[in-house]
């Protein structure tokens, strides 16, 4: 059971817990969010498109998230199971993903679904931090580096996201509301919802019981 979608509200935790669900069960985390901020730093034609969007915390068109999830998905490396954080995000997209799926012969066997109150998020938002080299995520009071400003891991100065501000966070949560939040019951048969307002190893222990033996 390792065909994995991770889901929940911005700063609820999915990146968090993702990078430990991926090293332990060794499968691919596949994070469109990550994909458009790599594509936005190299400055590809898809991060070019894209970056208008992210930045306005609005949904980034279909016709260029679907490619880049299936392209990513037929890679031989996921095979043996895979964890997609940030897709599908909204019912169009999820019906999109059905067909994908059906296409390449996969079937989906868990959904992931952190939840965390609105006004929680907002504070883990603003004092998210990133590894633009890396792509680890730490926060300035809920879960800080070794050392102020540095990635632990590979030593690279962190940043702060630049759709991580008080402006485009409240319409982030209100797009999340309107248009993600309704998957839950889509995938209703494969969701387990874990309360994500608890320390990160401890949401973890919950969710590998969930998944199972590595
Ligand atoms: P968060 O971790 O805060 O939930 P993500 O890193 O997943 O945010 O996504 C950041 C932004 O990237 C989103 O606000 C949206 O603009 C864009 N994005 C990510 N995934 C998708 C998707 N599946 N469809 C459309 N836009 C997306
Ligand atoms: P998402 O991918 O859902 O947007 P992140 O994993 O990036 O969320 O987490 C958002 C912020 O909250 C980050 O700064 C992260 O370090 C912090 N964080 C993650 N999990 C927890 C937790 N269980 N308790 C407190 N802070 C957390
Ligand atoms: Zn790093």
């Amino acid at each position: 059971m390792k065909k994995m979608l991770i889901m929940g509200p911005p700063g609820a935790g999915k990146g968090t817990q993702a990078e430990y669900i991926v090293k332990y069960y060794n499968i691919p985390h596949i994070s469109t969010g990550d994909m458009f901020r790599a594509a936005i730093a190299n400055k590809t034609e898809v991060g070019l498109l894209a970056k208008k969007y992210i930045d306005a915390g609005n949904l980034v068109p279909d016709e260029v998230t679907v490619g880049i999830v299936k392209e990513r998905l037929a890679n031989p490396d996921c095979k043996n199971g895979f964890l997609l954080d940030g897709f599908p995000r909204d019912l169009k997209q999820a019906e999109m993903f059905a067909v994908m799926l059906k296409e390449l012969g996969i079937d989906l066997d868990l959904v992931i679904n952190i939840h965390v109150d609105n006004e929680k998020l907002i504070n883990r938002i603003i004092g998210r931090r990133i590894c633009p080299e890396c792509g680890r995520t730490f926060h300035i009071k809920y879960n800080k580096p070794l050392k102020d400003g540095i990635c632990d891991d590979c030593g690279s100065s962190l940043i702060q996201r630049k759709d991580d501000n008080v402006e485009t966070v409240s319409n982030r949560l209100d797009v999340y509301q309107s248009k993600t939040e309704p998957l839950i019951n889509y995938y209703k048969d494969l969701v387990v919802t874990f309360d994500g307002d608890r320390d990160v190893d401890v949401i973890f222990n919950d969710i590998k019981k969930v998944i199972g033996d590595k």
